[in-house]
């Protein structure tokens, strides 16, 4: 699998990925922050089949309507951040007055689902603590983890359906399970990964506190 990063919300700092199957020449956008030319550029010559939220929050929708506009792609969320596509006041892009509403999901995903690119599997992992709908998702051994970890750090719990335990018991339960080789592509900020998170993030590491 190939992968490239935009920043196409300067103000945020949110990583869009685009990721794609060289053969089948399939791909798909993961959290496009905003409308930019320059993800149709970049698609060119790909077939967009996914425009996938890690979860509802504006500086991970603000692309969804302009993708789907421009593509035949089928958007994708999980179930219990749906709702806040189509939402300005539960996507919070109210209080900074892009009043954003999304068309709604073709897909409304779960933990444990598997979206394909040509003959690659991409498993849908529920991750919930920043949001309840948040998911990361896992492609051979790259892994597209949201706002759920950072590096060195992790998402804010603060936010409507932010909750810290919550959140912990994701990242150790369902990411530090995975296997230490594995990138960890956040959506802000460097990649990372598992097995340097495992040991050393300050809030959900080994040398935390259980
Ligand atoms: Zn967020
Ligand atoms: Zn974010």
């Amino acid at each position: 699998m190939k992968y490239k990063i935009f920043n196409i919300l300067p103000e945020f700092g949110t990583n869009t990925y685009l990721v794609w199957d060289e053969i089948s020449k399939e791909a798909m956008i993961i959290d496009p922050a905003n409308q930019s030319r320059v993800l149709l550029e970049a698609i060119k010559g790909l077939n967009l089949k996914y425009i996938v939220n890690t979860h509802g929050h504006g500086d991970h929708i603000g692309g969804n309507g302009f993708l789907k506009e421009n593509t035949q792609a089928q958007l994708a969320i999980h179930e219990l951040d749906a709702p806040m596509l189509t939402d300005p006041n539960k996507n919070l892009s109210i209080h900074w007055g892009a009043n954003l509403i999304c068309p709604e999901a073709d897909i409304k995903l779960k933990g444990g689902d598997f979206l394909k690119l040509g003959e690659n599997k991409i498993k849908v992992i529920h991750t919930p603590g920043h949001s309840r709908g948040g998911i990361c998702l896992l492609i051979d051994d790259l892994l597209f983890c949201g706002d759920t970890l950072f590096a060195e750090s992790i998402g804010r719990t603060d936010l409507p359906g932010g909750d810290y335990t919550t959140l912990i018991r994701s990242i150790r339960e369902k990411l530090f399970v995975l296997s230490d080789n594995i990138t960890a592509f956040p959506g802000h900020g460097p990649a990372t990964k598992i097995g340097y998170e495992k040991v050393s993030n300050p809030f959900a590491g080994m040398r935390v506190e259980r």
